[in-house]
């Protein structure tokens, strides 16, 4: 007999390559502009700042593959592809040189953004939550683990709309690197398995409309696709 008033949703959990295991997914950190031509097409100096960070949260989460409706109250959808950092041990007060031993494993991610309520969240000074963390705004592709690809420090990470290519950079662009992502959050927080990391996107984001398909890939870790269908009716 459950002990709730209503059944609980679903463990939020990513399909893994080749294995028939899924990966549980706890919180997702999302790093912010760490491209250096990304900052600047944002209109910001890229000189390393400290890293910055924005949550999505678990029910954000939609696989590769899903058709979903043009995101709700925007008019300006933006894709920002991305690398995936998945946690597999706790990391708390982490050095950079011990972090990769807390990274279980990569993936493909789409940071899905309703630009136009960042930009005004941005002018008023408030938070992006409205802009980051929407229904179906953390896309993601099956996890591989680090055990069989390794830690990418560098590779292709390139989004193509409609056969287009859109974003083209390398990994090895990264402001701050995956063991530095890692150790700085584990700073803040405990970080624990199950715990997402949106490493940020390079340059090239850009507007997506209903009816257009986006597929991305980065080099040793795999491919992602979503396909947007009209909006959806209230
Ligand atoms: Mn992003």
């Amino acid at each position: 007999m459950s002990n709730h008033v209503f059944p609980p949703a679903p463990q939020a959990a990513v399909p893994v390559r080749g294995d028939s295991r899924h990966y549980a997914v706890r919180r997702i950190f999302c790093v912010g502009r760490n491209y250096a031509a990304h900052a600047r097409e944002m209109g910001f100096d890229p000189d390393r700042e400290p890293p910055f960070y924005f949550n999505k949260t678990p029910a954000a989460l939609v696989m590769s593959g899903a058709t979903v409706p043009y995101a709700a109250g925007t008019r300006n959808l933006h894709h920002e592809m991305e690398l995936v950092i998945a946690l597999g041990k706790p990391a708390f007060h982490v050095g950079a040189e011990h972090a990769l031993d807390c990274v279980w494993g990569y993936a493909c991610g789409l940071d899905m953004t309703r630009r136009d309520l960042q930009q005004e969240a941005r002018e008023a000074g408030r938070p992006w939550d409205f802009a980051k963390d929407f229904d179906d705004s953390a896309v993601i592709s099956p996890l591989v683990p680090a055990s069989e690809i390794g830690h990418p420090a560098s590779g292709a990470i390139q989004l193509s709309v409609n056969g287009q290519l859109r974003q083209s950079g390398d990994l090895k662009d990264l402001i701050w690197s995956v063991p530095e992502i890692v150790a700085n959050l584990s700073a803040y927080y405990r970080l624990q398995p199950g715990d997402l990391i949106y490493t940020g996107t390079p340059e090239g984001v850009g507007a997506v409309r209903p009816g257009d398909v986006i597929t991305g890939r980065i080099d040793g870790v795999g491919e992602i696709a979503l396909t947007l269908g009209p909006p959806e009716a209230g």
